[in-house]
């Protein structure tokens, strides 16, 4: 039997498998192969570490590999009001990351005792007193797994939680993200607000010769027209966006109504994405994927009983902070309230050229 099993390898599982390969018995799953070549699933996703993920990654005594590192490393995001034609410079430093890259590398820090199964696809699980019965299809069979934890870090969709019978029924989010082919790169992270396009907002990262443009729109029939929307005033605004290489889609969850945040019960632990750990102003989720993996770690130091409950109780910082960022929320997205926090130019600096 396993001490316990993480279902998701992204930051979140990665990352509580790193902690805990060393003193516990620990099997992880992931639909995507991530220790043999690249396949074609992908984490949407716009690869910048933001402060607060570089910070967890001082705490954890992790310093970046080059291979994992993305063109050009980014000190200023550009804010554009497509609605008002209103525009600011912040400062801001990113590390800029090729997701998959950084993915992997997370993955390759594991301790040797922790076992892994990738291409592995969670399918459901069975609790009785002595623990949790995890079942998987894997290499064509379904197979199942004993554990005395069960750890859902299976991001926005998460098919642990679904299980839980507690999928989130507000804050959903879908987050459109094309690649284009360019020859110069923007020297800045963009910013678009416009409400014609999302209550939350769209994106332009550059990555290496590509330009990633993205949204997150409300779940909804219209995600695609309006994220052509975006594509069309991008052109108006005098980008010049070039040839498209490819367009994903994924769910994002945005803690912003009641019950986004869900922790799980006993024996069944939700972390990451899966929880609702997630920055409802920015969609920064990376810091809080290592923060909440942190503290179901040091929750799991004194065994697995009561686990849970000590997890809850340290996760309440967590859940301050994305209150706080709640809070924050309407400087930034209710637009009478931006517009006179742009117009202010309040912590915006001038590009000297
Ligand atoms: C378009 C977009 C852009 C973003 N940009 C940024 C950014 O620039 N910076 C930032 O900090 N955050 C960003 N985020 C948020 C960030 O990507 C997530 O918050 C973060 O990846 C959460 O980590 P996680 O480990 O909880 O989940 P994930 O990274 O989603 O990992 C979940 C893992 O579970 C696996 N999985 C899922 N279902 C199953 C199953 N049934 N069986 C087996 N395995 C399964 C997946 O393959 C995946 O590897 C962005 C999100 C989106 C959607």
């Amino acid at each position: 039997m396993y001490d316990v099993i993480i279902v998701g390898g992204g930051p979140a599982g990665a990352t509580l498998a790193r902690l805990l390969g060393d003193r516990m018995k620990v099997l992880i799953l992931d639909q995507r192969d991530l220790v043999a070549t690249p396949g074609s699933l992908e984490k949407c996703c716009g690869g910048l570490l933001a402060p607060d993920a570089q910070v967890m990654l001082a705490r954890f005594g992790l310093g970046l590999p080059k291979a994992v590192l993305a063109s050009p490393q980014l000190f200023a995001v550009r804010a554009i009001d497509l609605a008002t034609g209103q525009e600011r410079f912040y400062p801001r430093n990113y590390i800029n990351v090729k997701r998959e890259s950084f993915d992997r590398w997370l993955i390759s820090l594991l301790p040797p005792g922790v076992e892994g199964r990738w291409g592995a696809q969670f399918l459901d699980f069975r609790r009785d007193e002595k623990g949790v019965e995890v079942s998987f299809l894997w290499q064509g069979k379904e197979k199942n797994a004993t554990g005395r934890i069960l750890v859902g870090a299976d991001g926005a969709q998460s098919g642990v939680r679904r299980k839980l019978g507690h999928s989130p029924s507000a804050g959903l989010y879908v987050a459109v993200q094309q690649s284009f082919a360019v020859s110069k790169a923007l020297p800045y992270y963009t910013a678009v607000f416009d409400p014609a396009i999302t209550d939350f907002y769209s994106w332009m990262i550059p990555k290496d010769d590509k330009l990633l443009v993205g949204a997150a729109i409300p779940a909804g029939p219209n995600v695609l027209s309006r994220f052509e929307l975006l594509l069309k005033k991008l052109g108006n605004h005098g980008f010049d966006l070039g040839c498209s290489v490819r367009r994903q889609g994924t769910s994002l969850l945005r803690p912003m109504g009641h019950g986004t945040l869900y922790g799980g019960e006993n024996q069944v632990v939700l972390i990451g994405e899966a929880a609702g750990w997630i920055s409802p102003s920015s969609a920064e989720g990376i810091s809080y994927a290592f923060r909440s993996a942190l503290v179901l770690s040091q929750a799991l130091e004194q065994g697995h009983e009561g686990a849970f409950g000590r997890y809850r109780c340290l996760s309440k910082s967590l859940k301050f902070n994305i209150l706080g960022k709640r809070a924050k929320s309407p400087a930034m997205y209710w637009p009478p309230l931006r517009r006179l926090a742009m117009g202010s130019g309040l912590m915006s600096i001038d590009i000297i050229q």
